[in-house]
């Protein structure tokens, strides 16, 4: 088949924001962006582990080293809400953690959005950027050889030197994908609170899953802006059924008594939507040209948001490691991209093993397990010298 399209340095896959934010990283080192491929595919726009048919409810928290990738691409959305205050407690039990931004001499832990609004505020960058957008059906790959690859979008047939696959489905071969189903459902939902606590975010883990709430910024919702929450309340699949087919009065009644009164009687608005939860990940994240990165390498249970910031950390690091090779793209990119690999290694098993084992270490049902995590949450509390590294990770990751 001939290439009817000029070759590309680099083909990056997926209409999210891991996608949107790597092709700006690239844009900026690349000396002729327009050999930057972006290929998204039709909107509506959805994160790709959502179901089809649905709005996204879905809110993002975005911490501090996201924020200080994004602002310099102009892709920080505006509008947030911010979280200076994160409370971490569990149901039943005494114990609790805060953690607050001054220990760590930032303005903020981090800031919500809607995902939607991440990946709009990507739209004006890119298209200013210079790079190849591409737009239709969802580009395949067709053939790959050792010195390319050769994809195809609708009538568009090309070659890429190297092709990212940031189209946040964790796909493959099967010898290559890891994967740990959660007994956890995701119920999305918002709620206005009586006696709002602005800046302040909460993860209360209950003996089904861990419970958030984070304050989002809705529009026209009738309430005031600085009273809103995003919830996501991972529960057992039956409680999640029962919790979206509830009244809004019965949803109201459960979700007050799971969380307590902190922040005065929650009264949800809205939709409520199910998320299936399941921690995929590639062993692999390179075969040939090839490379997955954001929720394409690695999809992570939810809880302390840690997806997206983790994408964007492997969006840096490909785009860092790729800039000398972006100026003489003739020579083979293979150990560079090893080296990807190697760097990013460390930061991605951290952050799996911490979003795993959190919400599966507070769900035992063990009285021993249950008491010796409220006595963490508390050792954590108050002591400054163990909370920091964990925060630190949770707001900045591991980075090289
Ligand atoms: C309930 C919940 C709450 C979360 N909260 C947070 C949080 O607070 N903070 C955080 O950091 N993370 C959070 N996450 C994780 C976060 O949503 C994901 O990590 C993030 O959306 C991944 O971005 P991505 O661009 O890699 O993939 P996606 O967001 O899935 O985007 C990929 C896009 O590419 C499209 N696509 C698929 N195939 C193709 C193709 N061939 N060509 C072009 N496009 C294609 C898909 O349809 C999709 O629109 C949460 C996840 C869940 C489930």
């Amino acid at each position: 088949m001939k290439a009817n399209a000029p070759e590309a340095d680099v083909t990056v896959l997926g209409s999210g924001p891991v996608a949107g934010a790597l092709a700006l990283l690239l844009a900026r080192v690349s000396p002729d962006p327009s050999r930057i491929r972006l290929c998204q595919h039709a909107r509506p726009a959805l994160p790709a582990d959502q179901s089809h048919g649905q709005q996204a409810l879905r809110t993002i928290a975005l911490n501090h080293g996201s924020r200080s990738l994004l602002e310099p691409l102009d892709a920080w959305p505006t509008d947030g809400a911010t979280i200076h205050t994160i409370h971490v407690s569990q149901r039943g039990r005494l114990g609790r953690t805060i953690i607050r931004h001054h220990d760590f001499e930032v303005p903020e832990l981090g800031t919500v959005f809607p995902w939607q609004e991440v990946v709009a505020a990507q739209a004006s960058p890119l298209a200013a950027s210079g790079i190849t957008l591409q737009g239709g059906s969802k580009a395949t790959v067709v053939a790959e050889h050792d010195e390319y690859t050769q994809l195809v979008q609708d009538d568009l047939t090309w070659r890429s030197r190297i092709v990212v696959q940031a189209d946040g489905r964790v796909d493959g071969p099967a010898s290559n994908l890891r994967e740990h189903p959660y007994s956890q459902v995701a119920v999305l939902a918002t709620v206005a609170a009586a006696a709002p606590r602005a800046g302040w975010a909460w993860e209360r883990f209950t003996r089904e899953g861990p419970l958030a709430l984070l304050p989002v910024h809705v529009h026209d919702s009738g309430h005031p802006s600085h009273s809103l929450h995003s919830v996501i309340w991972c529960c057992r699949p039956e409680t999640a059924d029962a919790l979206c087919q509830a009244s809004a009065d019965e949803f109201a009644q459960q979700l007050n008594q799971a969380f307590g009164a902190r922040l005065g009687w929650l009264t949800p608005i809205g939709a409520r939507q199910q998320q299936a939860l399941t921690l995929r990940w590639q062993a692999s994240v390179l075969q040939g040209r090839r490379l997955a990165i954001g929720n394409a390498a690695q999809t992570l249970h939810p809880v302390a948001g840690q997806g997206l910031n983790l994408g964007l950390r492997d969006a840096a690091q490909l785009a860092q490691t790729l800039t000398p090779w972006l100026a003489r793209p003739q020579g083979s990119p293979k150990a560079l991209l090893q080296q990807f690999v190697e760097r990013r290694r460390p930061d991605r098993r951290l952050t799996i093993a911490v979003t795993d084992f959190l919400p599966r270490i507070f769900a035992t049902g063990l009285p021993p397990v249950e008491h010796a995590c409220g006595l963490a949450l508390l050792a954590l509390d108050t002591s400054p010298s163990l909370r920091r590294p964990l925060a630190r990770h949770l707001m900045l990751g591991l980075r090289s």
